[in-house]
C-alpha cells in the first residue's frame, strides 16, 4: 500500500490522479511550473513544490527537479499521469535507480514499446495483426524499394512520434524521397530522433483500442474497448465505449491485446491500439500509461483505472479477473478545448470568465478549470473533458447533447459549439464513424460558429 505520491504532471490528469489517491487515504505531493502557481493541482494536493520555469522543459520535464521533490518531500512514489515524462524510458529507469516506485511499467518495457517501429515489430513476432509496412525503420532507397512493392498511399511515420504528429501522407512514387526527407526533419525538430518507418495508409479506417491492465504477479485483463475514430489531424476528439465492432472481431482483439501484454510482462494500465478496415483490424501502437479516454472504460466497467494503477505499484494483486469484469450500456467523451475553429484551431490561451459545469446521473466532468482560471499558453489546450454514461449508444447521445447544452465556458474561444455540431450530426448518430468523419464534415460542423 503507498503513503505518499509525487504527482509528475499538470491540469486535469493531476487533479484526476488526486482525487484517487484521497479516496485511497494515500497523501499527495502537486509539483508546479512558475505559471501555474494557482492551477487546482497545486491547492488539491497535500504539499506542492515549484520545480521550475513555465516551458515545460524547466519543469514538467526537468527529471532532475521532479525527482529531488519526490526525494525531499518523501514520496515514495511518481505517477506521470499522461504526455510529458509518462512514456520517458530513461525517467522511468532514474525512478528505480532512486528507490522511487514509478506508477507504470518497468523502464525496460517502456523503452521497448516506446519506440513504434520496434513495438510493431514485436507485435508481430507475438502473432499480433500490424499494418502492412516496413520492419523497422528505413533509410530512402529501402524506402523506394518498399513502395514499389506495396503501392501507394503510403504513410511515413516518426519511431519517436506520438500526439499525432510526424507522419506524411505519400500518394505517388515521384513524391517520396521529398516526403521522407521533410518527415526525418521534422522528426528531429519535434522528438529529437528523426528515425522513420512505412505503413500502408489504410484509407478512413476506425480506430478502436483495448485497456489492458496488468499486477506484478503476472496477471492480465481487458477492460473492453474504446472507439477514438472521431479525430481532427490524427488526434482525437471524442471517445467511446464500446465500439460498434462486431463480437467476432471485438474478441479478437482483446485476444490480441491481452497477447501482447503477455508477451511483454506488461504492469499497470496500457493500451493497444489498432486500426480498422473491412479486411480486419492492425496493431498502430502500444501507449505504456493511462489516456485521457480512460472515463469512458471507467463508465462502463465501474472501475476507476488510476485507483488500480496505484494499489498495482503499491505491490497488490488486481482486485478482480477477467470474468468479474462487467460491461454495463455506453460512454461517450468529448475533449473541451480552448482553440478556436474559426482559425485552424489554434490555441486560445485566456482568462475563463465564466464556467458552468452540467451534472446529473451519469454525467462527468474532468477538469482543473474554474471561473477566472486563467488557461496557461505554454501546454496543451485541453480544459476539460465531458463524459456521459447512458443505457445504450442512444441514450449517452442524448445525454451528451443535453450536457453539452448546459455548459458554459465563456472567456476564451473554444470548441463547444463544434463538439455539439458533431454529437449532434446525423452520421454520429447513424454510427457512422471513421477517421476521416471530421474532414468530411468540415464544412457542416463549423456552420455554428458565430
Ligand atoms: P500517435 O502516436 O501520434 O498518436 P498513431 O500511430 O497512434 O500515432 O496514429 C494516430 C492516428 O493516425 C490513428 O488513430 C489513425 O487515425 C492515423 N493512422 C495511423 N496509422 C495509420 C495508417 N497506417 N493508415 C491510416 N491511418 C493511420
Amino acid at each position: 500500500m503507498l503513503h505518499r505520491v509525487l504527482i509528475a504532471n499538470r491540469g486535469e490528469i493531476a487533479v484526476r490522479i488526486i482525487r484517487a489517491c484521497k479516496q485511497m487515504g494515500i497523501e499527495t505531493v502537486a509539483v508546479y511550473s512558475t505559471a501555474d502557481r494557482d492551477s487546482l493541482h497545486v491547492h488539491l494536493a497535500d504539499e506542492a513544490v515549484c520545480i521550475g520555469g513555465a516551458a515545460a522543459t524547466d519543469s514538467y520535464l526537468n527529471m532532475e527537479n521532479i525527482i529531488s521533490a519526490a526525494i525531499n518531500t518523501g514520496a515514495e512514489a511518481i505517477h506521470p499521469g499522461f504526455g510529458f515524462l509518462s512514456e520517458n524510458s530513461r525517467f522511468a529507469a532514474l525512478c528505480e535507480s532512486c528507490g522511487i516506485l514509478f506508477v507504470g511499467p518497468s523502464s525496460t518495457v517502456i523503452e521497448k514499446m516506446g519506440d513504434k517501429a520496434s513495438a510493431k515489430a514485436l507485435m508481430k513476432a507475438a502473432g499480433v495483426p500490424v499494418v502492412p509496412g516496413s520492419e523497422g525503420e528505413v533509410s530512402v532507397e529501402e524506402g523506394i524499394r518498399l513502395v514499389e512493392t506495396i503501392g501507394t498511399p503510403v504513410l511515413i511515420k516518426a519511431s519517436a512520434g506520438g500526439g499525432g504528429r510526424g507522419m506524411r501522407v505519400v500518394n505517388s512514387a515521384d513524391q517520396f524521397t521529398k516526403a521522407y526527407q521533410a518527415a526525418r526533419a521534422e522528426a528531429k525538430a519535434a522528438f529529437g530522433h528523426d528515425g522513420v518507418y512505412i505503413e500502408k495508409l489504410i484509407e478512413n479506417p476506425r480506430h478502436v483500442e483495448v485497456q489492458i491492465i496488468g499486477d506484478k504477479y503476472g496477471q492480465i485483463v481487458h477492460l473492453g474497448e474504446r472507439d477514438c475514430s472521431i479525430q481532427r489531424r490524427n488526434q482525437k476528439v471524442v471517445e467511446e465505449a464500446p465500439s460498434q465492432l462486431d463480437d467476432t472481431m471485438r474478441q479478437a482483439m482483446f485476444d490480441a491485446a491481452v497477447k501482447a501484454g503477455e508477451h511483454v510482462g506488461y504492469v499497470s494500465a496500457g493500451t493497444i491500439e489498432f486500426i480498422v478496415d473491412a479486411e480486419g483490424f492492425y496493431f498502430i501502437e502500444m501507449n505504456t500509461r493511462i489516456q485521457v479516454e480512460h472515463p469512458v472504460t471507467e463508465m462502463i466497467t465501474g472501475l476507476d483505472i488510476v485507483r488500480e494503477q496505484l494499489s498495482i505499484a503499491g505491490g497488490q494483486k488486481l482486485s478482480f479477473t477477467q470474468a468479474e469484469v462487467q460491461f454495463n450500456g455506453h460512454a461517450l467523451e468529448v475533449r473541451v478545448n480552448a482553440e478556436d475553429p474559426k482559425h485552424q484551431f489554434r490555441p486560445s490561451p485566456g482568462r475563463i470568465d465564466l464556467l458552468h459545469v452540467p451534472g446529473g446521473p451519469g454525467v462527468r466532468f474532468d477538469s482543473m478549470v474554474y471561473t477566472d482560471y486563467e488557461v496557461p499558453p505554454f501546454y496543451d489546450s485541453m480544459i476539460g473533458k465531458l463524459i456521459v454514461h447512458g443505457r445504450n449508444r442512444d441514450d449517452a447521445i442524448d445525454k451528451m447533447i443535453a450536457a453539452l447544452d448546459e455548459l458554459i465556458v465563456e472567456g476564451v474561444p473554444n470548441n463547444h459549439a463544434f463538439l455539439q455540431a458533431i454529437i449532434e450530426h446525423p452520421d454520429f448518430r447513424k454510427g457512422l464513424v471513421d477517421t476521416g468523419f471530421i474532414q468530411r464534415h468540415l464544412e457542416g460542423l463549423l456552420k455554428h460558429e458565430t
